[in-house]
Parts: structure tokens; C-alpha cells; sequence
């Protein structure tokens, strides 16, 4: 093609220059003829690229050519052709790629490298109170919810968010794409949660219920215990008195934790003296076992959250650490880290099989039940454990070695400490 188009150029010029020399020999003026045919020449490839001009500029139609100005407008235009085409095709994709977001059932938010949303579908706006028009702007302009906020500009997205807003409840996932782009997928649980809200308040009236009867209980069978009865009853009555004894352990651990589920994730906390708290807390566990509570503290700090809570941390890790740790001293461990205020409860006890580390904070989870229901508990202190803890942002750390002991350890993050 292009030899073709070369020849043909060639074929015009030489044609226009040899009619010009032939017409201006034949009068006898050759040089002017053959001046005549290179300027015609001339003018009709100025003509052409004049044309390719105007139509480059949609002035004009492409131009008609048969030399290289045509074979050029040729190809172009078969390019041109070419890309309109797969234009097409893709706008079909991003429309079909538009319609199947826009379809979810789930918000879903397209954020570019600095945050500004570039997608937004129907579901998103109805959940987070949006307009269409708001894309385009800062997510953080939008979604002013400080738990947002918060784990917005943390930037760990490996757990989703719960937050209510107006009358929904919902949770946000963000997930990292591209350089630096995030989805963010808003999902409506509101009925989840409703329910998962009747079941705790279920549980936590039927505790409420049994209280009472079991006040009557124990107050009876503290008042048998003083009395003088015969031996054979003697047996039974101190065994009614430690079942029932556990049984309103269980009922008050059972009332702690549906409490520690129920609250708002909005309620402020307080400053406190931690160090106090910790003081407080191995008075309170002095005559509890034989193990002493050795108190390691080597940073004096203020944390900010909700000091029942943090007691209630503290005993139940205490307490284990003394139920498990096989008569020997327990360490509180308490010192700064780069990530906040780190705390360790260390005991030297029997420690818990690599198995089990994962599953001891269910709820009424044992490592081994004929030896624990003899050392008593309710099953559920890991449980109120883990659950406080999420309200002051620390997850437990459990390390343990088989006939060595365990280090149960969390961290409150820096902005929670002073
Ligand atoms: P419990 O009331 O039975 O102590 P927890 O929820 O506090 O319930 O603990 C769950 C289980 O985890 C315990 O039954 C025990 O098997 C294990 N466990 C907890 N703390 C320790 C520890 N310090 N050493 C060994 N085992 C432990």
C-alpha cells in the first residue's frame, strides 16, 4: 500500500510535469512548460493538504486523494472507525458494570487515592442519607459519623465498622484496590441486630428473674449452715450452698455480659488512674488464693474509657491467673509500648494446649471441664473479658506454654492513654 501510493504520488507529478514540458515544447516554450507543470502539481498536493486541514478540523469532508495525503486520510479514517467501535464496547461494559452496582442490595462507594467518591449506587444514598450529586466530594464531608471518622483516618480496614445511622444500622467494609483506591460496601443490619438485641435482652431478663429466687435461696441456706442439723444433712446443705453460690455467679456474669453487649458504641468514657484501678483491684483479690499478685508497673498512666469495665478486665484475668496458676505467684505487668499502654497478667501455671488459645473466649468454653467445674467458674469471664475490651479499642493477647504458664495481654492504644 504505501509502495502504491508512493508510485501513484510519482505517476501524478510526472504526469502533470511531462504534459506541461510536451504542451510547452509543442509551442516552442519548454521551460515555461515545464514551470507550468511543476506549479500545477504544486497547487493540487497544496490543495490536498488543505483539505486534510479542514477536515482535521471538521471543516470540510475528508479529502478525495490518490496520493499519499489520501492513503493517509484512508487509513485514519479506518482507525477512526476502529476506535469508535471499541469506545462503543466499552461503554457498554461500564454501563452493564454501572447497572450491576447500581443493582446491589448493598451501598457501595468507589473512593479515588485522597477519598473523593467517584462511584456511588442507589443503595449508598438511601442508607447513608446521600444525594446523587454527591459524588465527587471528600467521603469524610459526607459521612461525618465520628466511629467513622475514626477508622477512616486509622486506616486498618481489616475489621468492618458498626455505626447507627439515623434509622439504620450498619456495617462497613473497605477494601483496598489500584494504588491506594478503596470500595467501600455499606450493608443494612439493622433486623440483624434487632433480633440479636431481643435474644440479649432475653437473656439478660431471664438472669434479672432468677436473681431474686436465688437471694432467698442462698440467704435460707446461709441460715441452715449456722444451724445445728444432723451430719447427714450437713453434706447436703454445703452442697446446695456452693451449687447455688455458682448458680448466682453464673446469673451476675450472664447480667455483665448481655450489659457489655447492649451498650451504645456513642457513650463517652472517662479519665482514670489506672494505676489506682490495678491497686484497687489486688486488694480486693488478697485473700482469694494462695498466690500472691506481684504488681510489675513501670508507667504511671491515665487511660480514658469506663473504669467498671476495665475492673472487671482486671479481676477476671486476675482471677483465672490464680484459679490456673497453680498456687504460685501471678504478675500485673504494666508498661509503655509504641502502641499504648501494654498490660500482661503472667502466671506460672499449667498453660493451655495450642488448641485451645482460639476458642477459650467463647462463652462457656472449658480446656477441661471435670478439672474446672471442681475449680468453679461460670465459663464466661474470657467472654466479659474480650467484649470490654472491644469497648476501649484492645483485643486480648494470649500466649501459652504447656507446664510453663500464660501471659494474657492487651494493649490500650495511645490516644486512649496520658
Ligand atoms: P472460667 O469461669 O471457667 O474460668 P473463663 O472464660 O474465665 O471461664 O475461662 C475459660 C477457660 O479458659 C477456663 O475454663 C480455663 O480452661 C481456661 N483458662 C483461662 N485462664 C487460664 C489461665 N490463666 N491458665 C490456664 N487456663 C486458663
Amino acid at each position: 500500500m504505501h509502495q502504491s501510493a508512493w508510485q501513484k504520488e510519482l505517476f501524478r507529478v510526472g504526469a502533470l510535469v511531462s504534459t506541461g514540458l510536451a504542451a510547452g515544447w509543442s509551442v516552442g516554450y519548454p521551460t515555461v512548460g515545464l514551470l507550468t507543470g511543476l506549479t500545477v502539481s504544486q497547487l493540487v498536493s497544496l490543495h490536498a493538504a488543505q483539505a486534510l486541514y479542514r477536515w482535521s478540523y471538521r471543516l470540510g469532508p475528508p479529502p478525495q486523494d490518490s496520493g499519499y495525503v489520501g492513503y493517509s486520510v484512508d487509513k485514519l479514517l479506518r482507525r477512526e472507525k476502529q476506535l469508535r467501535a471499541r469506545l462503543a464496547k466499552q461503554a457498554m461494559e461500564l454501563q452493564r458494570y454501572n447497572q450491576g452496582i447500581e443493582s446491589l442490595q448493598d451501598g457501595v462507594l468507589i473512593l479515588d487515592q485522597e477519598g473523593f467518591i467517584t462511584t456511588i449506587n442507589g443503595a449508598a444514598i438511601r442508607l447513608l442519607s446521600l444525594r446523587k450529586d454527591d459524588a465527587g466530594q471528600h467521603v469524610k464531608n459526607l459521612i461525618r459519623h465520628p466511629l467513622f471518622v475514626r477508622y477512616f483516618d486509622q486506616g486498618d480496614f481489616r475489621e468492618a465498622l458498626q455505626f447507627d445511622m439515623r434509622k439504620f444500622s450498619l456495617q462497613l467494609q473497605i477494601t483496598e484496590f489500584g494504588y491506594e483506591q478503596k470500595v467501600m460496601l455499606v450493608r443494612d443490619v439493622t433486623e440483624r441486630k434487632r433480633v440479636e438485641s431481643m435474644r440479649q435482652n432475653f437473656i439478660a431478663d431471664v438472669s434479672h428473674e432468677l436473681r431474686t429466687p436465688l437471694t432467698v435461696l442462698n440467704g435460707y441456706l446461709e441460715m441452715m449452715s449456722d444451724m445445728e442439723l444432723p451430719s447427714s444433712m450437713n453434706k447436703a446443705i454445703s452442697q446446695m450452698d456452693s451449687q447455688s453460690k455458682r448458680m448466682t455467679m453464673l446469673v451476675n456474669d450472664l447480667i455483665e455480659l448481655s450489659k457489655l453487649e447492649s451498650v451504645s458504641s456513642e457513650r463517652k468514657g472517662e479519665w482514670f488512674s489506672f494505676t489506682q484501678l490495678c491497686h484497687e483491684v489486688i486488694d480486693q483479690l488478697r485473700d482469694f488464693a494462695e498466690g500472691h499478685i506481684i504488681m510489675d508497673d513501670r508507667a504511671k498512666a491515665e487511660v480514658e474509657g469506663f473504669p467498671d469495665e476495665i475492673r472487671s478486665i482486671l479481676t477476671n484475668l486476675l482471677t483465672n491467673a490464680l484459679k490456673y496458676g497453680g498456687g504460685k505467684d501471678v504478675t500485673l505487668k504494666i508498661h509503655t509500648s509504641m502502641k499504648g499502654l501494654k498490660v500482661s497478667v503472667i502466671d506460672q501455671g499449667d498453660g493451655i494446649p495450642a488448641e485451645h488459645i482460639n476458642r477459650i473466649t467463647e462463652r462457656f468454653y472449658r480446656v477441661d471441664e471435670s478439672r474446672e467445674s471442681e475449680i468453679g467458674g461460670s465459663g464466661l469471664g474470657l467472654a466479659i473479658v474480650k467484649h470490654a475490651l472491644e469497648h476501649h479499642d484492645a483485643t486480648l493477647q494470649i500466649d501459652s506454654i504447656v507446664g510453663e504458664g500464660s501471659t494474657f495481654s492487651f494493649v490500650i492504644p495511645t490516644y486512649r492513654v496520658r
